[in-house]
């Protein structure tokens, strides 16, 4: 059943407990609704409406205190779905190797490996409507690069996008074992007395009216940043807010960074190659060599009449007939042969080492519901810079010692400290929040524990990839919804 907080005359939540009470209906909260409703009664809370509106927006408003980014309220969409509104569909799991602790990462490594993952992966691939595999057509570009030993094809699949909260509407109207309230913002979590278990939800509506929920179970799903705000800002109780003895609630906040990094100029022998886009990323090898962290390229056709050139004539043009101007420019977007010479443009979109620097704090400034907003401090360390250039310019290296084409580097990353371009220039991050209430194996190096349980509060479990360990560079929904389902088959046996 869905009922709307801000139209209802009577208490809702009035004499009744709920075996689980989860908050945040997108795609990590309607994900868990649907797979814990079989056996439990359960209370979904989502802060917006069916469509979006300026009031519940409004609450994700926030300061950029560190490094350039999206505005918060941009970045994420407070309404019955939550950011599946809004998404662009890539998919893909996380690598084994992310899971594993590298020597030169501090904190890297998860308490659980993919294949606790792994039994998950079809019924994610069926939730996000991801289509079976179609065998790829043999194409001699990536044949090659698979002979490299440090770089290899990667697969990305394609959601439809799956809208959640169009896909999973009807289902949980008729659950009867579900009551879906919107437009019900929860504004506070109350611990029993001895503060080792969650026993009440505060809930308002946009005019203010407050409810309570009992609960015997319950699930923080609001998203990469506002779990963390929500955990920081529940503090009545004890000061540093919840889960936070050890100070980790809401850092290692973590992006991919995502740019546009070079310009390909493929050999002739692969100028009619069709592939739209082709996927690249290091080996395990390669990444332990030089130190860095994963990495995703996506090379990217951009330009269908550049077969009309040879590749000598294209490499020629650019070396050594015209001016050095021309040489300069030739790439630049105002250059009027550009489009005529690239093939492909490379993207990279790259892993960020856990950072305690980078955080989800408070702010000075509440919200109409009196909770502190979001400040962001989001803070790279240098083997995020480290990552992108050394994988960048060894893949230029790859390409042109394989014979497959000649990689043009953008400027800006070949000086000695580059500076990169910001929010209005390129992409620079994917809209994904993650690693905020990290887990891990103890409080000194998580939030959560391998079941996504806070430490010390025995019946509060947080979702989605905010209790990601460590992000590596495939886009993060997939394994929210694998996870989500991992945690509902957890619940479902241990509760
Ligand atoms: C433009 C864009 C493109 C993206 N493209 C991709 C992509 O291609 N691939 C990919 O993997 N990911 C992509 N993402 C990221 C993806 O959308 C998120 O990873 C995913 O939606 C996160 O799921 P979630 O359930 O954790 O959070 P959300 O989907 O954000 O859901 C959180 C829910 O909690 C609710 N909520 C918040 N606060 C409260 C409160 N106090 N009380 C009650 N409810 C509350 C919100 O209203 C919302 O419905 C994209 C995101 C954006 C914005």
């Amino acid at each position: 059943m869905i009922i709307d907080l801000n139209n209802i005359k009577s208490d809702p939540f009035q004499n009744k407990v709920f075996d689980i009470c989860i908050c945040g209906g997108g795609v990590a909260g309607i994900t868990l609704a649907v797979n814990l409703s079989k056996q439990f009664n359960v209370a979904l809370l989502e802060a917006g409406g069916f469509e979006y509106s300026e009031e519940s927006q409004e609450v994700y408003k926030g300061r950029i205190i560190g490094r350039e980014y999206y505005p918060l309220e941009e970045t994420r969409m407070r309404f019955f779905g939550g950011s599946s509104n809004v998404w662009a569909g890539f998919c893909r799991p996380l690598d084994y190797y992310d899971f594993e602790p590298k020597k030169y990462v501090e904190y890297s490594g998860w308490p659980i490996n993919r294949n606790d993952l792994d039994p998950y992966l079809e019924k994610a691939k069926s939730i996000l409507d991801i289509p079976d595999d179609k065998e790829a057509p043999k194409d001699q570009f990536t044949h090659l690069l698979n002979k490299s030993a440090d770089f290899k094809k990667i697969d990305f699949w394609f959601s439809k996008p799956t809208n959640f909260g169009e896909k999973f509407g009807n289902e949980i109207t008729n659950a009867e074992n579900i009551l879906c309230c919107l437009n019900a913002n929860v504004t506070d979590i109350i611990l029993s007395e001895d503060l080792s278990r969650v026993k009440k939800i505060k809930v308002q509506n946009y005019a203010g009216k407050s409810y309570m929920l009992n609960v015997k179970t319950f699930i923080l799903a609001a998203g990469g940043i506002e779990n963390a705000r929500i955990m920081l800002n529940c503090n009545r109780q004890i000061k540093e807010g919840l889960g936070n003895s050890t100070g980790l609630v809401g850092r290692f906040f973590a992006e991919h960074l995502h740019y546009a990094v070079g310009e390909l100029i493929l050999e002739d022998r692969f100028r009619n190659c069709n592939e739209i886009r082709t996927y690249a990323a290091p080996s395990e090898r390669f990444m332990q060599k030089e130190n860095i962290l994963n990495l995703g390229l996506r090379i990217i056709r951009c330009n269908q009449n550049s077969s009309q050139y040879s590749f000598k004539m294209k490499i020629k043009n650019i070396l050594c007939e015209w001016s050095p101007d021309l040489v300069e420019s030739v790439f630049s977007s105002k250059c009027r042969y550009a489009d005529q010479l690239m093939d492909r443009v490379v993207r990279i979109i790259s892993e960020q080492a856990p950072n305690f620097s980078s955080a989800v704090l408070c702010d000075a400034e509440v919200d109409k519901f009196k909770m502190r907003r979001a400040a962001l401090d989001w803070t790279l360390s240098p083997i995020d810079v480290r990552t992108i250039k050394n994988g960048v310019i060894h893949f230029g290296k790859t390409v042109a010692s394989l014979g497959l084409g000649r990689l043009k580097v953008v400027q800006w990353l070949l000086s000695e400290d580059p500076k990169f371009p910001g929010i209005r220039e390129d992409e620079t991050g994917g809209n994904h929040h993650m690693c905020t209430t990290r887990m891990g194996t103890s409080p000194k190096n998580g939030v959560v524990d391998s079941n996504q349980k806070v430490f010390g509060i025995g019946n509060f479990y947080v979702a989605g990839s905010s209790v990601f360990s460590t992000g590596g560079h495939a886009n993060p929904t997939f394994t929210i919804v694998q996870m989500s389902l991992r945690l509902a088959d957890y619940l479902n046996k241990y509760n």
